[in-house]
This record gives C-alpha cells, sequence and structure tokens, in this order.
C-alpha cells in the first residue's frame, strides 16, 4: 500500500509569468496555519470552508502583496486536505517571495502533478481519471476535449471495473474450488464462465481498436508530406502552417529532421509531418525506403506526394505513384511552383484534374489543396462519443489482458487444473486493475504523476 505524506506542499497553480492574478495553492495539514502566520487581516482559522478574505501577507513589518485567500477546508478540496489559494498580484517577484514566505513558514515546494497524486491517493479519483485530468489541460480540440471529460468522469473506469467485477466472482469460485481440491467439486460453472470470458475479450478488443481512434483525437489525424529533396515541401509546411516553422533553403536536402506541427483545418485536427530530411540518394524510391520516412508514411491518414512542376518532367514521380499505390496509402499528388510550371506540365495539367496545383512560396491555390484534404479526412474523422483509449499505458495493459483472457480459454478448453485457471483470470485481474490503479507501485505513480506541471 501506497503512503501519503503528511506535510503541506505549496506551488503556483496558474503558469509562470507575468499576468493579472496568480495563484498560489498550498496542500497539507499546516496549510491554514502557515498561511495565517503572514496573513495581516483576521484569524483565517476562525473562517469557514469555502469563503474568500482579502487582506495582507507580510514579511515581517514588509508587505509583500495584497491578496485574496480563498479556504476549503478537509475533505471538501481537490486533494482532501486542507488546501489554501492564495490569489496575489501576477508578478513573478511577488510570487517567489510568497513561495519563500510559506517554505520558511513550514511548507514544501511541491513536486510534478503532487495535488492531483494525492486526491488520488485520498481516493477522490482512480488512476484513469487522474491520467484525464492532464489530458483535458493538454486538450486541444472539442474531440480530445470530450474523450479526457468523458474519462476524467469516471467513463471509462466504470467500464473497466464492471469487467472486473464479474472476473472478480468467478475468480473468488474458483479460489473455493481449490479449498475443497480433495473432492473435486466445480463451484464455477464452466461453460458460463467461458461466455464471460468471451464477452470480455469482446469489450477489450473494441477498446484495443479504440486506440487508433484516440490517437488520432489527440494528436490530430496524420498527413505526411512526401517527395524528392528541393520540391518544396518545407515551404507548403510553412504555407500550411503560416508561419516560419520550417528551415527552407536552396540547398537540397537542408531540412534537417522530420518536422512536425499541428492545425485545425474545418474543424478537424490535422498533424502535418514533413519527411524533407531524405537526401544523398539519386533513388526516391529507394529514399523512401529510409527508415525513419517508413515509419511515418506508415502512420499517414494521407500522403501530399509533392512534386516540381517548375524543375521535374511530367513522369518523374510514376515511380513515387506506384509505390504509394502499392503500399495502399492514400495520397494526394501536389504539382508545386505552379507559378513558374515548365511548358511540357502545362500542356499535360488540363488531363490531370487529380493534381492539386499550388504555388507554395506564393501561397496561391492552398484553399483548394486544404479542401481536398478535408475530403480525404473527413471519411475518417472521429468522433469520441462513447469510450475511446487515449493513452498508452491503458491500451498496453488492455493488450496483456486480451493474452491473459486467451490462456484462460485455452485452459477452459484443454480442460486445465483450477490452479492453473484461478492463476490465468488473476493475470487478467491484474492487468485490468492496474489501469484504474486498484493495483499500483510507486514507481508506476511517480512515472505517471512526474508528467504532470509542477502545480497540478
Ligand atoms: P524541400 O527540400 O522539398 O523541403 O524544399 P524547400 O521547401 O526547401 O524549397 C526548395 C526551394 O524551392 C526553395 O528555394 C523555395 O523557395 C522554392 N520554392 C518552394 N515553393 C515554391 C513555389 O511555389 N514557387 C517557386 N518558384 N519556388 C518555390
Amino acid at each position: 500500500m501506497i503512503s501519503s505524506s503528511h506535510d503541506t506542499i505549496v506551488a503556483l497553480s496558474t503558469p509562470p509569468g507575468s499576468g493579472a492574478i496568480a495563484v498560489i495553492r498550498l496542500s497539507g495539514n499546516e496549510a491554514l496555519a502557515i498561511v495565517n502566520t503572514v496573513f495581516i487581516g483576521k484569524d483565517l482559522n476562525q473562517q469557514a470552508s469555502h469563503s474568500l478574505h482579502f487582506g495582507t501577507i507580510q514579511d515581517n513589518e514588509t508587505i509583500v502583496d495584497e491578496v485574496v485567500v480563498g479556504l476549503f477546508k478537509a475533505p471538501h478540496s481537490f486533494t482532501r486536505e486542507d488546501t489554501v489559494e492564495v490569489s496575489c498580484h501576477g508578478s513573478p517577484f511577488i510570487v517567489q517571495q510568497l513561495l519563500q514566505l510559506f517554505v520558511a513558514q513550514g511548507a514544501r515546494l511541491a513536486t510534478p502533478g503532487e495535488f492531483t497524486k494525492r486526491a488520488f491517493l485520498h481516493g477522490r479519483f482512480d488512476l484513469a481519471q487522474a491520467e484525464a485530468v492532464a489530458d483535458l489541460i493538454a486538450a486541444e480540440s472539442q474531440e480530445a476535449h470530450r474523450a479526457a471529460l468523458h474519462q476524467m468522469r469516471g467513463g471509462f473506469s466504470q467500464k473497466i471495473n464492471g469487467l472486473r467485477d464479474e472476473l472478480v466472482r468467478f475468480a473468488s469460485l474458483i479460489e473455493l474450488e481449490l479449498d475443497f481440491s480433495e473432492e473435486d467439486v466445480e463451484f464455477a460453472d464452466r461453460q458460463q464462465l467461458k461466455q464471460l470470458v468471451e464477452s470480455i475479450q469482446q469489450v477489450v478488443a473494441e477498446l484495443i481498436d479504440s486506440f487508433a481512434a484516440g490517437n488520432v483525437i489527440k494528436n490530430g489525424l496524420p498527413v505526411v508530406i512526401a517527395g524528392k529533396p528541393n520540391v518544396g515541401k518545407s515551404t507548403l509546411l510553412n504555407a500550411l502552417l503560416n508561419e516560419e516553422r520550417a528551415i527552407v533553403s536552396e540547398i537540397p536536402g537542408t531540412t534537417r529532421d522530420v518536422i512536425e506541427d499541428e492545425i485545425t483545418i474545418e474543424g478537424i485536427r490535422v498533424r502535418f509531418i514533413d519527411t524533407a530530411g531524405i537526401r544523398n540518394t539519386e533513388d526516391h524510391i529507394e529514399a523512401l525506403g529510409v527508415q525513419r520516412t517508413h515509419e511515418k508514411l506508415q502512420q499517414a491518414a494521407v500522403v501530399l506526394l509533392v512534386i516540381d512542376l517548375a524543375n521535374d518532367l511530367p513522369d518523374s514521380f510514376h515511380k513515387e505513384e506506384e509505390w504509394l499505390l502499392q503500399v495502399g496509402k492514400p495520397f494526394i499528388v501536389v504539382g508545386n511552383k505552379m507559378d513558374r510550371a515548365s511548358p511540357a506540365w502545362l500542356a499535360l495539367l488540363n488531363d490531370r484534374k487529380d493534381i492539386a496545383c499550388i504555388s507554395a512560396q506564393r501561397r496561391l491555390n492552398l484553399d483548394d489543396l486544404r479542401h481536398r484534404l478535408i475530403e480525404y479526412l473527413d471519411g475518417q474523422q472521429i468522433s469520441a462519443e462513447g469510450t475511446v483509449v487515449t493513452n498508452v499505458r491503458h491500451h498496453s495493459s488492455l493488450i496483456s489482458t486480451q493474452v491473459a483472457l486467451d490462456n484462460t480459454l485455452k485452459g477452459l478448453e484443454d480442460g486445465i487444473s483450477h490452479d492453473f485457471l484461478a492463476q490465468d483470470i488473476k493475470h487478467a485481474l491484474y492487468h485490468l486493475g492496474a489501469i484504474t490503479g486498484q493495483i499500483t507501485n510507486d514507481d508506476l505513480l511517480d512515472n505517471i504523476f512526474s508528467k504532470f506541471c509542477i502545480g497540478k
């Protein structure tokens, strides 16, 4: 069992930097007493929970700031501990002074995610819900917001716990059989158990499948920009992102890495991936085989195959086209540099309406390209209705659950003894429990909460 520390923690809970207001939060047994020693106005110990108090905070005789103090007494706070929120003027200097003052009075600076970790340890919510808090803060689109909110409100946990409860019942019946092993009795109806495992398998499989959608909701639909060096991939990425994000250069292959960024087009979250890192190769097919580009292409929902209308011959991209058709990736051919299209291309373009002709540099026809892209992606747009797995940790626990369930089923078919059967079911229960935090350890918790920001 994990022990919760009883010291009082303090952190800035609003973003660092200057602002109208900054909020410093303290949580723990001494939170009220610590603030009370430096707060001039009234005795905070005498005040009711969920009340606000105006006053000054003083370091000996020096006034540090005028503040409003909010009180949330245990257990009616986020952490379920005594919590004080001090709203001060949003100056980094004042914040620093106040933090130092509270530390001098006995508080400890909080580690990342420590407030949320305390809330979890005090049973405020389970682990999946705690993780959803981080997702909710990070959500940048409506779907991501909806999925995180659903998870935070326990939708996902309910589903997992429902499955777990049913299995626990069978596990205990089989444990009981172990106690009566001399008498060779079966308390757990094998046929019913088989049906239950199968139905749980189905739900788990659906959850695993939903991860592909969950990933898209969280990270956007991946669109890979591919093509030979110097056709204008980075310029196109810049134009689409509307900012100087990638490095554009006259020298082929100067964009050094795979560059990614997200934007929302007509409500659809899109993650553009520029693969301009390919260089030093005559043969682009070979270049497409470059490991990292290959991986990115595999992930793509659609590929923008960029060709150069000014410098390339019209048949120069057929190999790439064939390659993409072969691997079955949907793609859009983007004819760039239309402002300087060669006569050979101009003669041909009338017959190739499938090519989206643009000038990335002059930002011509980009709307047409966006429109074509959205037509492609619209069909793949995923909704966060229902339960969607968005978390890598949950995904891998679900896969481990599935393996344990497969073993259980196989064991049932082979008629293995109760103790082996009990073992397989225990494994499935273990992995399901790991998702919601019924089964957990300090390392796992530290790992999860360290990804939060300080003050959360
Ligand atoms: P990448 O290697 O495919 O990423 O290509 P870059 O984006 O670095 O562009 C290569 C060169 O083509 C640069 O000099 C760009 O200014 C130029 N370029 C890009 N788009 C256009 C365009 O629409 N018209 C013209 N004329 N030049 C362009």
